[in-house]
């Protein structure tokens, strides 16, 4: 499918590995150049090498904590006049919820929702004024049904979801269309790092920890960055001009409702 975005300039944060790194790659097969970003630098010259070769596109690759102020100014003097902008940062440390004093939350409202904010506030007006951008912000399902380990997570997202929920609809005559992608278990680096401490707490193997949560889920498997970052990638695309603030879950299901 032809997304209409070939040519298209896309940041796209924390894209090493996982699910910023499935948008990139999506983004990349739909003819966009990237930007892309991680703290390590071998594993993203690897991915930005392994994107060039294989899609042809333009990848500029920079390495620094899209989380503190000097990562940020970088990123946004190398991404320049982008048309679409994917935010994304690794996820809060798991815990109990007597654990969080207020510096834990400090970091990761930083992380997970002021981070993004700054992005946006950085990079959407100068889309506004071409007339055309896309957001994507990678949340979580912990915004829609809390996870008891991640309340750092839960409380940091709603956060950000309320941010965009009445920006996106400021934004929106200008040609600015912004949502939030919302992750089920997905098979990344993250998800087994939670699967190792699931089976510490319970006294399992990891591989029973991951069957056990995977048998909660409707599709009894994790869902892959490449099916997340395809569902990115259509959410930057020319067909959802009309799709504005919206939280879409990619969880196969797991979050039991009928609307
Ligand atoms: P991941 O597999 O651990 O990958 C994280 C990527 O982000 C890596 O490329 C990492 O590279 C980069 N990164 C992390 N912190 C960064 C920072 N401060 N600055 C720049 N780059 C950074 O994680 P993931 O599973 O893709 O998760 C992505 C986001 O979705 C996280 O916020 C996570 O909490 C959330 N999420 C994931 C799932 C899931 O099932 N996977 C579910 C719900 C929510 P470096 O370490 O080299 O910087």
């Amino acid at each position: 499918m032809d997304l209409g975005i070939k040519g298209k300039r896309a940041l796209v944060c924390a894209s090493s590995k996982g699910l910023g790194r499935g948008c990139a790659e999506a983004l990349a097969e739909a003819g966009c150049d990237l930007v892309i970003n991680a703290r390590g630098v071998e594993a993203l010259e690897a991915t930005a090498q392994h994107i060039r070769d294989t899609y042809g596109v333009s990848v500029e690759a920079v390495a620094c904590d899209v989380t503190t102020e000097k990562g940020r100014a970088q990123l946004i003097e190398v991404a320049g006049q982008v048309d679409i902008l994917v935010n994304n940062a690794g996820g809060p440390p798991p815990g109990v919820w007597t654990d969080w004093e207020r510096d834990d939350f400090i970091a990761a409202l930083d992380a997970n929702m002021l981070t993004p904010i700054a992005l946006i506030k950085a990079l959407v007006p100068g889309m506004m004024e071409r007339g055309w951008g896309r957001v994507v912000n990678i949340t979580s399902r912990s915004v829609k049904s809390p996870l008891n380990v991640l309340g750092l997570s839960n409380s940091a997202r709603a956060g950000l979801t309320g941010y965009v929920a009445g920006t996106s609809r400021q934004v929106a005559d200008k040609g600015v269309v912004m949502n939030n992608l919302l992750p089920g278990s997905h098979a990344t680096d993250r998800i087994a790092a939670l699967d190792n401490r699931a089976s510490q707490q319970g006294g399992m193997s990891v591989e029973e920890a991951r069957a056990q949560r995977q048998s909660a889920n409707p599709t009894k498997r994790d869902g892959t960055a490449e099916e997340f970052g395809h569902v990115c990638a259509f959410m930057c695309s020319q067909y959802v001009g009309f799709m504005i603030g919206q939280n879409v879950l990619l969880d196969g299901g797991e979050f039991n409702s009928t609307l």
